[in-house]
């Protein structure tokens, strides 16, 4: 009977070094600075040793998609951890709003006017100003959530009302293909629409969205080429889920 073990870290760090690599790469052919683009773990289903190794790595953030699992998990990490900003980047119900603004640092998943009012209310209750992402369905895609692009301006409109929220910019997940290439042309259109997006909301608004969370394991290169300031990477750090 084999115990199941987690990744060792030198592996971790490995792999961490080679996407720091492939992100510099990036953002070279986009004739833009490394330092633009953070690299945000994405620790779901891994053990909390998963989010210590991206804090002993030097990382400053780790996302999760489960309010439940990310508030279980973030408890035990080691002190030297405790630093690490915590990101909601799965879809979030109403219901669990107070939980989400209570144990998470940022929320990038907030997708209707609904959620907007219910973490608003939360946070005024928590007494924090809680910093959050838009997520919009870039990629017209039937199956992910997010706002409609159509929708975004009005969301943003109520979300700028928002005492107790700080908007700091979009996120999108890029639609599924039914071919390699498919897949390549949906990510490509999604991250330009996101950022034609921000970019006309920004000089509408005259606000700043800097924040643009786009790109996975599979799809950071066009994401990064499109102007991502986050890409959120799971698979490639920890392995298969
Ligand atoms: C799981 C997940 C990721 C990471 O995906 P990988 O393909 O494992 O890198 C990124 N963003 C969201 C919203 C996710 O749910």
């Amino acid at each position: 009977m084999s115990i199941p073990s987690f990744l060792a870290y030198e592996e971790f760090a490995r792999r961490a070094d080679a996407l720091r690599a492939q992100i510099a790469t990036a953002c070279a052919a986009a004739s833009r600075p490394a330092s633009e683009v953070e690299l945000l773990a994405v620790t779901k289903t891994h053990p909390a040793a998963a989010a210590d190794y991206a804090a002993r790595y030097g990382l400053l953030g780790v996302g999760e998609n489960r309010v439940q699992e990310g508030m279980e998990k973030r408890p035990q990490v080691a002190p030297a951890s405790a630093t690490l900003r915590w990101e909601l980047i799965g879809h979030l119900q109403s219901n669990k709003s107070k939980l989400a603004a209570q144990h998470f640092d940022r929320i990038q998943s907030v997708d209707s006017e609904k959620l907007l009012n219910h973490l608003d209310r939360a946070a005024a209750e928590l007494g924090k100003t809680l910093p959050i992402l838009l997520q919009i369905n870039a990629g017209n895609d039937p199956a992910k959530f997010g706002a409609d692009l159509a929708e975004a301006p009005r969301l943003l409109e109520v979300a700028l009302t928002k005492k107790n929220l700080r908007l700091d910019g979009l996120m999108t997940i890029a639609p599924l293909g039914a071919t390699p290439e498919e897949t390549a042309a949906h990510a490509q259109r999604t991250f330009i629409n996101l950022r034609a997006l921000r970019d006309d909301l920004a000089s509408r608004f005259g606000v700043s969205l800097r924040e643009l969370s786009m790109g996975m394991t599979s799809d950071l290169v066009p994401a990064i080429a499109a102007g991502s300031t986050m890409v959120r990477v799971g698979t490639a750090l920890y392995g298969a889920r």
